[in-house]
Parts: structure tokens; sequence; C-alpha cells
């Protein structure tokens, strides 16, 4: 087994995205920062509304799947298809946009702390017209494994030490774990040769190996078959996360991710024309 150390660090900016919710960019804050599959991370984390009040108002996706997991706060998903969704502290949602989806995601609250992630995944060039598909996960359905040696582990994706989380059957394999350290505690986590995989600390920060990965950077792994995270200096909190890479040509123009410019356009095209997702 092979240990994976830092290879590279992709500093959070902050940005704003649907109706003007406040966040921090890693991957995805311009086109050279993804990690084939991954194609954006973001971090949104605010105890005053008017961060987040204004929320995500009916918007598009084609070509990818959106991933949202909750820390703290309530937002609720509307789509196209019916779907209604409660976006709870704990829970997630996977929705698989495939040919299309148009969606909201609206806080549900007007004071307190909301707080979680947005991460998105691409799908493989043969998969991205895909019936739109959507998952609700609530926060008991994401099982929790305590380490040995102390810390948990949240299993929203992948599987640790045996315990599988709920989402399962895609192509890209991915593993998404939510991770908390008390001082001197390590995590060590089989990540399967070739796929490609990241860290993000959300509190404090971590070591691999013998690099320092501070809180809002996403730390890019080195090729490997397993990782070794500590909370070396102070309590963490981390995201892991790894996939198998596509190795496709990626398009990106806003919400839809394509491998040509000329499937872009048809996007754009069914998308104005009524005609983009039924
Ligand atoms: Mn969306």
């Amino acid at each position: 087994m092979s240990m994976r150390s830092l290879q590279g660090v992709i500093r959070a900016i902050p940005a704003s995205d649907g109706a003007g919710v406040k966040l921090m960019r890693s991957l995805g804050q311009n086109q050279m920062a993804r990690l084939d599959p991954f194609l954006m991370l973001d971090c949104f984390s605010s105890e005053e509304a008017s961060d987040y009040i204004a929320g995500f108002p009916a918007h598009p996706h084609r070509g990818f799947e959106t991933v949202t997991y909750m820390l703290d706060g309530h937002m609720r998903h509307e789509d196209h298809l019916g779907n209604v969704g409660e976006l709870r502290s704990g829970g997630a949602q996977w929705m698989t946009a495939g040919r299309g989806i148009i969606h909201s995601e609206m806080p549900q609250q007007d004071k307190g702390r909301m707080r979680g992630f947005q991460l998105w995944i691409n799908l493989p060039a043969a998969e991205k017209m895909k019936p739109a598909g959507y998952k609700d996960i609530q926060a008991e359905q994401i099982p929790v494994v305590e380490l040995a040696q102390g810390g948990w582990v949240k299993v929203v994706a992948g599987s640790v030490q045996g315990v599988a989380g709920p989402i399962a059957g895609i192509s890209t394999q991915p593993l998404m774990i939510d991770v908390s350290l008390a001082i001197g505690e390590s995590l060590t986590q089989p990540v399967p040769e070739g796929h490609n995989a990241f860290v993000y600390p959300y509190e404090g920060e971590v070591s691999i190996g013998s690099h320092i990965l501070e809180t809002n950077q996403a730390g890019i792994l080195s090729p490997g078959s397993k990782v070794e995270i500590r909370a070396s200096n102070g309590p963490a909190r981390f995201l892991l996360l790894a996939a198998k890479p596509l190795k496709e040509p990626v398009v990106q123009y806003g919400p839809f991710v394509m491998n040509s410019r000329e499937q872009i356009e048809q996007a754009v095209h069914d998308y104005q024309s009524g005609n983009f997702a039924s």
C-alpha cells in the first residue's frame, strides 16, 4: 500500500452564487482548478441571514451531478419533475442532472447558521443525457463510523471500514466522507489506485505527511492507495473526496457541463426553447 501525499493546494476564494449567496469556492474557481471528475466545491458558512437568505432560485443543470451536504440549516429543494425535498442539518441531496433538471434551493430559516457544501461531479459522456434523478438523504441515513483511536467519520458515499454510505451505483465510484478528529487523532483511509482525491478542512487544519493543509484549502493528493490525515495542531473537521477520473474533454458553460461546444449550444438551445428536460 503506497501512501498518498499532498501534491497541490487550491485555496478557496470568496465568491457568490444563486441570488447572492456568499460562499468560498475552491475547485471550480477557474477552469484549471478542477480534479477530474470533480468540477466544483463550494463551502457556504454564515450566521448572517443576509449572506444566504436570497438562496438559489430556479436554475438549470445538464451533464453532471450535484451534491448538497448540509452541516447546519434548512433549505427546501424543488424541481420541475415535481420533487420536493427538505435539506436539514446533517443531511444531503444527491441529484443527477443528466439531460436536464431545473431546480431551486431556498433557505427555510431567516436567522441562525447556514453551513454546508455544494459539490459538482462530472458524468461520463455516455451518461450525460440520461434521465434526471434525485435522492434526498436524511441525517439518520448517513452512517457514522467511530474510529478505534478516536474521532468519527460520516459516510455520504463510498465506504469506510466496511460501512457503506447511502449512495451507490455511480460510475465514478465516489468516496465522500465527513471526518471529525480531536488533536492527535488520525484517519487512515484506503483510496483506490488511479482515483483522484482531495481533502478539504473546514474547521481547523490537518497534517498529511509532513505538510500542513489549512482551513478552506482543497489539498490535492498524489497517487497512491491510501492516505493518512492527522489533526496535529488542534481539533479538525474535513471532507475527504475521491473518485475515478473520466479522462474526457470538459466544456462548461455555467450550469451546463458537456464534452463539446456543439453539445453546449444544444443545451442552451434546449433550455431556451423549453425543450430542456421533459
Ligand atoms: Mn443547482
